[in-house]
């Protein structure tokens, strides 16, 4: 599910220049830098990239000007990521004009669409590589080098990367992503993913599981486990068995206690009883589901090809709380998809007054190139409207943000600490289960990041709670 992917990327690092570090950057002759844009997806491969980079014996650098070789991995969700990914470019390009022989590169969901602009028209760059096509990434490199442009966007069945042991980048050190998983075959009318990266392909549980301990042994202490699509993991070991979503949460939550274990994105239709029950088994597994809606109305969804109804939806958010009373819930939401009525936005907010979810990504409906909506439907919501209902939305989930961290006042919880809290290092941050973030003293206690550590809420706003150490 791209949704939540997609909007993480938003809140967090739009625009944001990202480049990783380099262990030791004077251990290299050559040097990479990337630039990652996007969903928690793109930056999970950023680090698959930087592994295959890393065996080429290019190390990491965050300084652009001590780079041979430049990249931008590209997201195509948002309206102006094409004019960010261009303007970027053509500084890069400056640089080049300055510093004959440094490569640029394309990466990610963008390649495709734009190869032929940016290589040929517009000669930004050397080389552009599709997410399914990093493995020839040294054959590419090697032929620009001898002043060739070079591209492999070719769309794969099978890739899944199993073997290639991610590069952690940026990393704090407790935290990581883990994809399980790759492409989408669920076809939402708004969204490009199917067509950007492919057919859905799960990787070996094997695989999955071995890179969870490596990282554990390496104290890493929470793994977010990605895939456009988790639930309908699926892989047939070499012995025959069946491993579904819930066995895989199962095997890697056996990997230590201590390991935490997140999961995006959930899809309603597909999300199973053995999935909670399993979350509800395991304490190490966190009561948190995002469960993407778009919207509360039956006619809209069918129109966006969600493949469920708006009392399916219901259905599901009782059974969770059936099975996880506590457990945290968010959501996406989309206004004014095309041909949306008054009565139907009404009937979204109606059910996020039911659902009472805990945060939501929100937006209003815009088209994107190439997806099934662009070419079948009309985008007649004016403008105007789609903002006016957005804020809306956006006014209700505020007013249900802020009641969900109010009704955390008194309670105590189990926090994972990631590091400093953004305001004083005098604070820790960390989340509790429900991914809230939790904001608290060092106080005199001997901690450190990747401790677990109870805390008392004393009081919230409506996107952190904050409180003190109890023992
Ligand atoms: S097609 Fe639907 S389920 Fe697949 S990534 Fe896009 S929004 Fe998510």
């Amino acid at each position: 599910m791209a949704d939540i992917l997609h909007k993480v990327i938003e809140e967090n690092r739009q625009g944001e220049a990202y480049a990783p570090f380099a262990e030791d950057p004077n251990a290299y002759n050559k040097k990479f830098y990337i630039e990652s844009y996007g969903c928690q997806m793109n930056f999970s491969d950023s680090e698959i990239v930087a592994s295959i980079l890393h065996e080429e014996g290019f190390g990491a650098t965050r300084n652009l000007d001590d780079a041979n070789l430049v990249f931008i991995n590209t997201c195509s969700i948002r309206e102006k990521a094409e004019q960010t990914v261009r303007n970027r470019l053509q500084a890069f390009k400056k640089m080049k004009d300055e510093k004959p022989g440094m490569l640029i590169g394309v990466l990610g969901c963008m390649a495709e669409r734009l190869k032929a602009k940016f290589l040929e028209e517009e000669k930004l760059v050397d080389i552009v590589v599709g997410p399914d096509a990093y493995r020839s990434l040294p054959a590419l490199i090697t032929e620009a080098e001898g002043g060739q442009k070079t591209v492999n966007v070719l769309l794969s069945r099978e890739e899944t990367y199993a073997d290639i042991s991610p590069v952690r980048l940026d990393s704090n050190g407790v935290t990581a992503f883990v994809s399980i998983m790759r492409g989408c075959n669920n076809m939402c009318t708004f969204c490009v993913v199917p067509f950007t990266r492919g057919r859905e392909r799960s990787r070996d549980n094997l695989s999955i599981v071995a890179e969870c301990q490596d990282l554990f042994n390496r104290g890493f202490r929470e793994v977010t486990l990605l895939g456009q699509n988790v639930d309908s993991y699926y892989h047939t070991t070499a012995s025959g068995e069946e491993i579904t979503f819930a066995k895989l949460l199962e095997q890697v939550a056996l990997v230590s206690p201590l390991l935490r274990i997140r999961f995006s994105t959930s899809h309603p239709k597909d999300i199973t009883d053995d999935v909670l029950h399993t979350m509800a088994k395991y304490e190490n597994i966190c009561e948190y589901i995002h469960l993407p809606v778009q919207s509360g109305n039956t006619r809209i969804l069918q129109h966006m090809n969600r493949t469920y109804t708006r009392e399916w939806y219901l259905a599901k958010v009782k059974r969770i709380r059936e099975i996880m009373p506590d457990c945290g819930l968010s959501t996406d939401v989309i206004s004014g998809f095309c041909t949306e009525t008054e009565a139907e936005h009404q009937d979204t907010l109606n059910l996020m007054e039911q659902c009472r979810f805990d945060m939501a990504y929100m937006f209003s409906y815009s088209e994107r190139p190439g997806t099934l909506a662009a070419r079948r439907y009309e985008d007649d919501v004016p403008e105007d409207v789609k903002k006016r209902r957005l804020e809306e939305i956006i006014n209700l989930q505020n007013k249900h943000s802020r009641e969900s961290y109010k009704n955390d006042i008194g309670k105590t919880f189990k926090v994972l600490i990631e590091g400093d809290s953004k305001r004083s290092d005098a604070d820790w941050c960390g989340r509790n289960t429900q991914n809230k973030m939790v904001v608290f003293p060092k106080g005199n206690y001997q901690l450190n990041k990747g401790d677990y550590v109870n805390v008392k809420i004393n009081t919230a706003t409506s996107a952190t709670l904050i409180g003190e150490i109890v023992e």
